[in-house]
């Protein structure tokens, strides 16, 4: 199976912070699987280290207050189109990210505290039909 993956859960260092967020029981998935490691923020025209994102009021904003919410739709764009270009069902994506995290982000306030919703690109795929879950539930997938 052809699965998307967060560039920086198998250990690419694409991190805001020029760091990585390896998680075995993800990199380990390639024994039977097709891991296609995306990273929408780079994709979407982003520096690697940036300043650190958070979506407020439907719109993302660097910690600086600069608007980036254009990076972030065109990196989502570009991850839809690698998953169609795939036939990619299923994304694997970093929890919690302004681009990849599904079903909590931060509120914006940088913070810390977490809010109901999705980064750019989890929300795009999803909305598309792909199905998408964090590194946390990886450990219950039956594939
Ligand atoms: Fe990882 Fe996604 Fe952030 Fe890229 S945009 S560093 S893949 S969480």
């Amino acid at each position: 199976m052809n699965i998307l993956v967060s560039a920086c859960l198998l250990g690419i260092p694409c991190r805001y912070d020029g760091s990585d967020k390896e998680i075995l029981d993800v990199v380990n998935l390639k024994e039977k699987h097709n891991l296609i490691p995306i990273c929408p923020e780079e994709l979407g025209g982003l520096t690697t280290p940036r300043d650190p994102s958070e979506i407020r009021d439907g719109k993302v904003y660097s910690k600086m207050g600069i608007d980036v919410t254009k990076e972030f739709e065109a990196g989502a764009r570009k991850i839809l189109e690698i998953a169609k270009e795939y036939h990619c069902e299923l994304a694997i994506l970093k929890e919690r990210s302004p681009s990849c995290g599904y079903g909590k982000v931060y509120d914006g306030t940088f913070q810390g505290k977490l809010v109901d919703g999705s980064g750019k690109a989890a929300e795009l795929l999803a909305k598309e039909g792909i199905k998408v879950i964090g590194e946390s539930k990886v450990k219950d997938l039956s594939l």
